[in-house]
């Protein structure tokens, strides 16, 4: 099946409105508030597992589902592998890896939303918001990050996370916002709704109430499980507990489930459907599991395995979904493997590459990290294989990410297209085909 481009109508809008925020924010508008526009139905929900290779994905289904029933993810129709490759490296990073998928093209490592050349083009939330669909972006981390912020806020530093709010506030305005980190959207000093929020990582300056300025866009404001729960739409923004406070786990004994500012991912993403789904013009929805690739940089297999959990959930929800609204194309992938995390038997030993934090963050004592012997770490297992009186061990080669290719997982309109090996391109043409058709 041939891959259709932009029309040539919205290719001249958009060069006529490049540079323009206003005239980008009235486009959308407009394409929205006209009756007569487009009346297709079909939708995209893309879930990214940061950082999960097959070696992830396969620990996941051991540990969580055993050898015979096939975990959710990977119980989907159509498999195929992505390439992960950017421009001008052997690996790549979020923000070039989310790139690809968001405007189809290779970039550069640290190049949010943007081609080498830097020059704006559409993004997939765009190209949707254009159709007149919904859009939604869901995080267990912040909302601002690299892989979101490639859709939703183009920008060539992915460190400015203030400045991509801004932009999702004044530029493309996606109807459904959630997850962590309000600090990114209150003024420096105000002590938000959630009192015992993880450090923010922007020391920028920021004297601007952003929260208050998404309430006069129209947005409803949720930032606890009951605040989200009671959330309509037809706009949201959601700005609940950060999944990454869980590390503190060890040391503080926090428990998210007593944390009432914290919200499962799946809720989110259940939220979220139940709002864009409004739309008889269908939606456009984004969720990462950010978690995924701070275990693997962490080298921590248990919280690989408990974020795959967070995964299968959110396809279940999707699936669920897809029961009553079948025109939904879902795809499960990842960016990029991170850590070369590798299955082996547990009596190997360990090598000596090390995580990037201590786990416990912290803590006394590392339960991530190999000892002088090669002893295998408790964060690296033993792990029951579910069902089965076997175990397994993960080991490690690098704190970084690594090149392999990703196993990509797709059901729904065009999901036929990911067979096979392809550039992690196809994801842009897949989804702009079904946003578009
Ligand atoms: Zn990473």
């Amino acid at each position: 099946m041939e891959l259709k481009s932009l029309s040539k109508r919205r290719a001249i809008a958009w060069v006529m409105a490049a540079g323009l925020a206003a005239v980008i924010a009235l486009v959308g508008f407009d394409a929205r508030g006209d009756a007569q526009g487009p009346s297709n139905a079909q939708s995209v929900v893309l879930i990214s597992g940061d950082g999960m290779g097959i070696q992830q994905r396969t620990a996941i289904q051991y540990a969580t589902y055993g050898v015979k029933e096939r975990q959710p993810m990977d119980a989907l129709p159509v498999t195929g592998f992505l390439d992960t490759i950017p421009r001008g490296r052997a690996v790549s990073d979020s923000a070039a890896g989310a790139t690809a998928w968001s405007i189809g093209k290779k970039t550069r490592n640290g190049l949010v939303g943007l081609p080498p050349s830097k020059e704006r083009v559409p993004t997939l939330l765009e190209i949707a918001n254009e159709q007149g669909k919904s859009t939604g972006l869901v995080n267990d981390h912040d909302i601002t990050n690299a892989t979101l912020a490639a859709f939703g806020a183009p920008i060539d530093n992915r460190d400015r996370k203030r400045a991509i709010a801004r932009r999702l506030l004044r530029q493309t305005q996606p109807d459904v916002m959630m997850g962590g980190t309000e600090k990114y959207w209150y003024p420096v000093g105000h002590p938000g709704k959630i009192p015992d929020e993880s450090p923010s990582e922007d020391r920028s300056r920021n004297s601007e109430n952003l929260v208050a300025e998404a309430k006069g866009l129209g947005y409803q404001y949720a930032w606890n499980r009951q605040t989200v729960s009671d959330l309509t739409g037809p706009k949201a923004l959601a700005l609940v507990q950060d999944s990454g406070l869980q590390r503190w786990k060890e040391v503080r004994g926090y428990n998210p489930m007593d944390d009432p500012f914290y919200v499962p991912e799946a809720v989110l993403l259940e939220k979220s459907l139940e709002i864009l789904s409004q739309n008889p013009n269908g939606f456009f929805l984004v969720a990462e599991s950010d978690d995924m690739d701070s275990a693997g940089h962490e080298h921590d297999g248990r919280n690989v395995i408990a974020t795959g959990r967070t995964v299968n959930a959110m396809v279940e929800v999707v699936q669920e979904f897809r029961e009553t609204h079948p025109d939904v194309l879902l795809i499960v992938t990842a960016d990029h493997e991170t850590g070369g995390m590798t299955i082996e038997t547990k009596n190997e030993t360990n090598t000596n590459s090390d995580g990037d934090d201590p786990v416990p963050y912290y803590g006394d004592g590392s339960l991530n990290n190999a000892g002088p012997n090669g002893e295998v770490p408790p964060r690296s297992g033993p792990f029951p294989i579910k069902g089965t009186d076997r175990v397994f061990k993960v080991d490690w080669t690098t704190p970084e990410h690594t090149g392999g290719m990703v196993p990509v997982t797709a059901v729904g309109p065009l999901s036929e297209l990911f067979m096979g090996v392809h550039h992690n391109t196809r994801v842009f043409d897949v989804a702009q085909q079904v946003l578009t058709d």
